[in-house]
């Protein structure tokens, strides 16, 4: 293994970390996997096998329930003192912070993005999203309730951890997918189980180290690399789990649904989208053309929330095309490391392949090319050009399904009413998020009133931040993540009546 080559531009403690020996996290320790079954993880940026992870199957699965089960039944962590769990949360932000540049290069060699998007936005979100959960778990409480039945009676509502989770997670933020899922889920008192995604392992299992050196108690978080039939399913359908958390696929998403039954385990789902990004004539062009550029090619076009159509007014339709095709144009795909990188390459070869199947599939039903296309000319990786796409309409696959690449759909609206358009933005399976660029403030309300979706943008697209809830109507999902929201999926609530 230690002739394997990381990358050139990384730096020597991220390459000892990634050809490492890997094991995964159960019970507070680093551990084979029982099969002793590895896997091997990419470098998008040039397709070279860097490193293996272990394959965990059912039996680690099990095991890692059966551990997390005694932490949350026997172990301190459900009972210990609020303020405990939030200053271990806090220990954990602070570590990753220390680590921030080594997370940003191994997200960039594990995934692809630019290192430099990595530092700004990867890392520092999961610091906040664990440095806001802290804060949240000395103020999970329930509330004191008037009975209609009479005086006779003292009511009130206790919010009690839902027990063992089980969390399963895609790789386009893999640092930050693991923090959205591990944060609030650790506040609540909760204990857990976290598959990683199979193509992007290496930061979730350092931050294992870190929950480790954190001085987590055993049990508590374990942390498996595996594939998602192999080890994703019997999580999803263990009957000793209470709850499983997913972020991926609709289709997936469904698997999970059906895999949840055995038990009735509760289930909460972030899923795709097909989002929005409308831009009305009076909007700051300059602003809404830099915006929805950014909003589609935003890592890669990898985000679930993507502006992935683009509706432009008649009167501006072509300004606001060319100006996001000379955006894709000027963007500088290099392997996410290089200094000049704008975008780097797709996660893997299986996700390039789709992306650009998707490409052709849109020139096939009679779409034009204003920007991009199927073929990247570069030699390695899994390189897609932003890519933007005129001349669609609703029946075609590029714009109704998920692409999870840097591709829009852009489509020109009339002097339709308001509610014609909203009824065109909505007009998809998904809900999840949306963006409205005008400088008509009322028009901007109305607009984002009438988006059936989780998420509305105004002047903006891809603004996270650890108080906002995210997550999508229709077919993006149930419940929500992040903010005060995202504590219902991991509580449960008792209701306690005391007849005086
Ligand atoms: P993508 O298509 O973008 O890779 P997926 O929805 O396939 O997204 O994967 C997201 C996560 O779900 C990954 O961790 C993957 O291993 C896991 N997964 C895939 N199939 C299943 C399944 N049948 N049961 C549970 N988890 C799964």
């Amino acid at each position: 293994m230690a002739t394997l080559t990381v990358d050139p531009l990384v730096s020597r403690r991220t390459a000892d970390f990634v050809t490492q020996a890997h094991r995964i996290f159960i019970d507070g320790r680093f551990v084979e996997s029982a099969s002793g079954k590895t896997f091997p993880v990419y470098n998008p940026a040039t397709g070279d096998v860097i490193t293996h992870v272990p394959e965990a199957e059912a039996e680690d699965v099990n095991r890692a329930v059966l551990a997390a089960r005694r932490a949350f039944d026997e172990g301190p962590w459900p009972r210990i003192l609020p303020s405990e769990r939030g200053r271990l949360l806090w220990r954990l932000a602070d570590l990753v912070e220390k680590h921030l540049d080594e997370f940003a290069e191994i997200e960039s060699v594990d995934n692809g993005k630019p290192y430099s998007v990595a530092r700004v936005a990867d890392v520092p979100l999961t610091v906040d999203m664990f440095r806001y959960m802290a804060g949240w778990a000395t103020k999970i409480s329930g509330t004191t309730l008037p009975l209609s039945a009479g005086y006779d009676f003292h009511s009130y509502t206790m919010r009690e951890p839902i027990g063992v989770v089980g969390q399963i997670i895609p790789w386009n933020f893999p640092l930050l997918m693991a923090a959205w899922k591990i944060a609030p889920a650790l506040a609540c008192g909760c204990t857990l189980v976290l598959k990683l995604a199979e193509q992007t392992p290496l930061s979730g299992l350092r931050l294992a180290q870190l929950i480790a050196e954190a001085g987590f108690p055993p049990g508590v978080a374990n942390v498996l690399t595996g594939f998602g039939e192999g080890a994703g399913a019997p999580l999803a359908a263990h009957d000793l789990v209470d709850k499983i958390a997913f972020t991926g696929s609709t289709e997936v998403g469904r698997l999970i649904v059906h895999a949840a039954a055995g038990n009735l385990k509760k289930v909460s789902l972030e899923l795709g989208g097909k989002s929005p990004a409308i831009v009305f004539p009076d909007a700051k062009l300059d602003e809404a053309i830099a915006g929805t550029a950014s909003a589609i090619f935003f890592n890669q076009g990898q985000c679930c929330c993507a502006g992935s159509r683009l509706y432009a007014h008649e009167k501006i339709f072509d300004q606001v095309v060319e100006g996001v095709s000379r955006a894709a144009a000027e963007i500088k795909m290099a392997p996410g490391l290089d200094p000049s990188c704008q975008m780097g390459p797709l996660v893997s070869d299986e996700q390039y392949r789709k992306v650009v199947g998707y490409i052709e599939s849109g020139i096939a039903e009679g779409a034009h090319v204003a920007a991009g296309g199927p073929i990247s000319g570069v030699e390695r990786g899994y390189f897609v050009r932003p890519t933007v796409l005129t001349n669609t309409n609703s029946n075609m696959k590029v714009v109704q399904e998920e692409i999870f690449g840097p591709v829009v759909c852009a489509v020109p609206f009339g002097d339709e009413d308001v509610e014609r358009i909203v009824k065109r933005a909505n007009d998809t399976v998904f809900g999840l998020a949306a963006s409205v660029w005008t400088q008509n403030i009322s028009l901007a309300h109305k607009v984002a009133r009438g988006l059936r979706a989780g998420t509305v943008w105004v002047n903006c697209h891809n603004v996270f931040d650890a108080s906002l809830p995210f997550g999508g109507y229709k077919q993006s999902g149930w419940g929500r993540e992040m903010g005060a929201e995202v504590l219902h999926n991991y509580t449960e609530v008792k209701a306690v009546t005391v007849a005086l």
